[in-house]
């Protein structure tokens, strides 16, 4: 008999009703799982004999095997490396920033097929979405490994592998049950999607959740060399970007974040302060400048220094723009942006 996934709740009520069993005490099993990284393995005197029993017989709560850990000795992250059941393999990140809150990145996809020329993850190729209960796996594996640190998480960013928007409807209801109050109950804000620039999903999404931050890799401004470095701009280009952004503003009251990987000589001289101070015109965005990693020794691509970074940053603020510059965690363990891609991912 196959068995019901814990995190698909209409089927969840369904099964339990179909048993005859109490909805109160069925609740605590829902709520011991997502709010104490509760194992229905191990089980739990809170749920009586006999209802632990069919839950165990009747629900799947494992979907990804956790193959691998790997901590930063440098800062506060972790790298976890997962199979599916199908074998593929796929990464999350932990992100314990020094103000004390956690955040973690996790996947969409495992691979991608977008191509862009600076990310690991695109060289992997396209291998298949995941599904809403590999993605809420992530979260339940990470809420146990901080349980044991006494910490909890904050926030969550789709920001691992694959493009989310490409794998719209289960990432939507993956956002459903993060936010969700039966389930892990995280505030929208505390939400990010991130994407490559898939412009029709972007003003979908903001239509659906107007509270949950969207964040968009931009990295260029130069269509040609937007055109070179992220192949999506091919068919959605820097004018659609900004006329859905444009439309998202309407929508939403919350900026969109610009995410903007600073390289050397390529995308950060005068001309493109300019067009990204045009680009931002009448728009409700913040830019986040991030500083790159190298994927390999031969990656064509360098970071700046951090007087470059200051430089850059200063010339977009001058024009009355909110820029953030972002240090990626983890990069001494290729956790860091546009690194994920374990030799295990090949
Ligand atoms: S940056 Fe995002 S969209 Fe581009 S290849 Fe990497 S995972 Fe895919």
């Amino acid at each position: 008999m196959t068995k019901v996934s814990i995190h698909n709740l209409n089927e969840f009520n369904a099964l339990f009703k179909r048993l005859k069993q109490d909805p109160n005490q069925v609740r605590k099993i829902r709520t011991l799982f997502y709010k104490q990284a509760f194992s229905l393995e191990k089980g739990t005197r809170r749920i009586p004999d006999e209802l632990l029993a069919l839950a165990q017989e009747n629900l799947e709560t494992n979907f990804l095997t956790l193959e691998k850990r790997m901590d930063s000795k440098v800062d506060g992250a972790t790298k976890l490396l997962f199979k599916t059941h199908d074998g593929y393999y796929i990464e999350a990140v932990i992100l314990r920033i020094a103000t004390g809150r956690v955040s973690l990145c996790i996947s969409s996809q495992a691979g991608c097929k977008f191509g862009c020329a600076f990310c690991a993850t695109g060289a992997m190729g396209f291998k298949r979405n995941l599904t809403v209960s590999e993605i809420a796996d992530q979260v339940i594996h990470v809420q146990r490994i901080l349980k044991v640190e006494e910490k909890s998480l904050r926030n969550i960013v789709f920001m691992g592998m694959g493009e989310p928007f490409d794998n719209f409807d289960v990432v939507c209801e993956s956002v459903k049950l993060l936010n969700g109050s039966e389930s892990f109950n995280l505030a929208s804000n505390n939400i990010m999607v991130s994407t490559c620039g898939l412009a029709d999903k972007m003003l979908k999404f903001a239509t659906l959740f107007p509270d949950v931050n969207m964040a968009l890799s931009l990295h260029s401004i130069q269509k040609d060399y937007r055109d070179e470095i992220m192949p999506v701009n091919r068919a959605y280009n820097i004018c659609k970007l900004k006329e859905v952004l444009t439309e998202i503003g309407e929508i939403s009251s919350r900026p969109v974040m610009l995410e903007y990987l600073v390289f050397k000589d390529l995308n950060n001289s005068a001309e493109d302060v300019t067009e990204l101070i045009k680009f931002c015109e009448d728009l409700n965005v913040r830019i986040n400048l991030i500083s790159y990693n190298r994927t390999s020794s031969e990656d064509r691509f360098q970071g700046v220094s951090e007087d470059e970074m200051f430089e850059f940053k200063s010339c977009l603020e001058k024009a009355g723009l909110t820029v953030t510059i972002r240090y990626s965690l983890g990069e001494d363990i290729a956790a860091a942006c546009g690194q994920l891609a374990s030799d295990n991912c090949q």
